[in-house]
């Protein structure tokens, strides 16, 4: 009899991995958190270690036409230490693995690095370790960040309780408006080589795209405001996809007012020069790499001021579903589309 085969589309990325999580069984008990979170939670004393790892693959991730290597290097540092602020930790440490082809010379490789090196001094990281390897695929690099928090500071993403305010770091959409204006400029560039980049008063958008930035500098913010969220997520496939995940791991509903998702004008202007609806491009579009978190009714009056920090709505039950109410008054219930590789 012929073995069953499950195409991986089936399942989906989040399917697949709750599939490997049901399978693995915890035996350490120093490991207090495993699969699931934004990072892996290992005792330490009063203090929890924090890993996460992040791959970004060729073609999948990254278009080497318009994505220069110090921005990627950049990029692939600042996504992990996101991962380590979205548990509400501190990035100590980060190795670097990569898979190389003869396409890449030496200077290609100390040109990633100069981005690598800058992230670890903006993020203040120490690069400890790494491999290298041969790719027959195009560029890959995935990072491993390690962290640190104390332990009854750790903001998981299934602690949320009913009533908490649901807030968001920063303005969103950026990040995927920046890859469409860079998708639309190498079209144009196929088109006819001799073309001028249509890219004036875009440099936000691109930049959100191509070096986007992990908010420590909110992580920081809230240990001084003594805030610590009762849950968080970073946001890397889309606002819609983050808030089901705190819905779904905290076992609550949410609702979520439109008039306050937040958007920077450029980008506003721009979504709306693409033809495309502003609502989807926030819900839906990925790699902003802010915030989500939830905090305590109680801690309203400490963030409330804050300039990047905005509540977008409040947890439910779970009965009440996960809601947006738009402009006009309407509800409907969110949907998450989220990136699919497969
Ligand atoms: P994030 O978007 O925050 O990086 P992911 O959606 O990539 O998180 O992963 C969610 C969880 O699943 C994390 O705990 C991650 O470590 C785990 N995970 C992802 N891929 C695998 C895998 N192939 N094997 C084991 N755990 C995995
Ligand atoms: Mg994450």
């Amino acid at each position: 009899m012929a073995e069953k085969r499950t195409e991986i589309s089936e399942l989906g990325e989040f399917g697949l991995i709750d599939k490997i999580k049901s399978e693995v069984k915890l035996q350490n008990p120093g490991t207090l958190f495993g699969i699931g979170d934004d990072a892996a939670v290992i005792d330490n004393g009063d203090e929890v270690m924090l890993i996460t790892t992040d791959m970004l693959n060729e073609g999948v991730h990254f278009d080497l036409s318009y994505t220069p290597l110090m921005h990627l290097g950049y990029k692939a540092v600042a996504v992990n230490v996101s991962d380590i602020a979205a548990m509400n930790g501190t990035p100590g440490q980060i190795t670097v693995s990569l898979g190389l082809s003869n396409r890449f010379s030496v200077e290609a490789v100390e040109e990633l690095y100069r981005g690598i090196r800058q992230a670890c001094t903006n993020y203040k990281v120490d690069l400890v370790g790494g491999d290298t390897t041969t790719s027959r695929s195009g560029l890959v690099i995935s990072i491993t960040a390690i962290g640190s928090c104390k332990k009854t500071e750790v903001s998981y993403r299934h602690t949320a309780r009913e009533n908490d305010l649901l807030c968001v770091t920063g303005a969103l959409a950026g990040a995927y408006i920046g890859l469409q204006l860079l998708e639309r400029e190498k079209q144009a560039y196929l088109a006819n080589p001799d073309m001028q980049p249509e890219l004036e008063g875009k440099d936000y958008m691109i930049q959100r795209q191509l070096k986007p930035e992990a908010r420590m500098d909110v992580i920081h913010e809230l240990r001084e405001l003594r805030v610590i969220p009762t849950a968080m997520i970073d946001i890397s496939d889309g606002l819609a996809s983050e808030i089901m995940h705190l819905c779904k791991n905290s076992n609550l509903g949410a609702v979520i007012t439109e008039d306050k998702l937040p958007i920077d004008q450029q980008t506003y202007e721009t979504v709306r020069e693409f033809d495309l609806d502003p609502l989807t491009c926030i819900l839906n579009g990925g790699e902003d790499y802010e915030l989500l978190f939830t905090i305590k009714q109680d801690d309203f009056d400490k963030i409330r001021n804050h300039p990047d920090i905005t509540i977008i709505g409040v947890m439910k039950d779970a009965s009440s579903g996960i809601n947006v109410v738009t402009k006009a008054g309407n509800h409907f219930p969110l949907k998450a589309q989220g990136w699919v590789h497969f």
